[in-house]
């Protein structure tokens, strides 16, 4: 029986930075994986999550999403220190890396350590698949009393040999996959975001995309926004996102 991983809160000033550094580690190496060669026709994979969609689209969607949130986080850290000037057009990842230690007390510490964990996950998933783990979706427990509570937001991820006890490494809460989707995933037929729809899918369909993958579908007209919530973010039919994926599968084997 594995030691539950620690939760954040769990874990030494050290072993935050170690962490931070790590996921920053796999996100380099997963990174030239994630280029769509021009030309190449697509890469393809026989195996594991993704396997139904041409691996360039959402490697080239995830690489964009990378580049988007590492520009914000070294943006973020150089606010703290006008001294330190980020790289021009350069190293973003040594950039962070190299702040790791003060990021691991830092109040946005754990939103930048779970945004890399997510990154990481999702690169690995898809420059090296897997099919025995996939990622869930965000933790959307709220954790802390008396006005401060937040939504935890930790990436929860399943083991398909283990597929009964699934505990959040942020607060630790535990379910079974179906409550975990259940909590992530609005039920019955309402319409869902970006970011709701991409657990289903991978749950439903077994495909992996990344939320911008479907943004991106909304911008060729391939899939039409049928409201917004209450914080302005577009919402979907899940079926309709169920047939573009059928129909994007279809074109494939063709
Ligand atoms: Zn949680």
């Amino acid at each position: 029986m594995n030691t539950p991983r620690p939760t954040w809160d769990e874990m030494s000033h050290a072993d935050r930075a170690g962490h931070i550094r790590r996921q920053l580690a796999t996100i380099t190496k997963a990174l030239p994986y994630l280029v769509d060669v021009v030309g190449s026709g697509g890469r393809t994979s026989s195996s594991g999550y993704g396997s139904r969609l041409p691996l360039n689209l959402p490697a080239f969607s995830l690489r964009a999403e990378i580049d988007r949130d590492l520009v914000f986080w070294a943006g973020s850290i150089r606010r703290e220190h006008p001294d330190h000037p980020t790289p021009l057009g350069g190293d973003l990842i040594g950039y962070i890396r190299r702040h790791a230690f003060w990021a691991a007390e830092w109040t946005y510490g754990r939103r930048l350590a779970y945004e890399l964990e997510d990154l990481a996950q999702d690169a690995r998933n898809l420059a090296w698949p897997r099919s025995d783990q996939m990622s869930l979706g965000a933790c959307p427990n709220t954790i802390g009393a008396d006005g401060e509570a937040v939504v935890c937001g930790a990436p929860i991820r399943v083991r398909e040999d283990k597929p009964g006890e699934i505990r959040c490494p942020g607060c630790g809460l535990t379910d079974t996959i179906d409550g975990w989707l259940a909590r992530i995933v609005p039920d019955a037929s309402k319409p869902l975001t970006a970011e709701q729809l991409v657990p289903l899918l991978r749950r439903r369909l077994g495909v992996t995309v990344a939320p911008s993958t479907i943004r991106q579908w909304k911008r060729r007209g391939e899939i039409v926004a049928i409201g917004v919530d209450e914080q302005g973010r577009d919402l979907f039919d899940r079926h309709h996102a169920f047939l573009v994926v059928t129909r994007r599968d279809g074109r494939r084997e063709a």
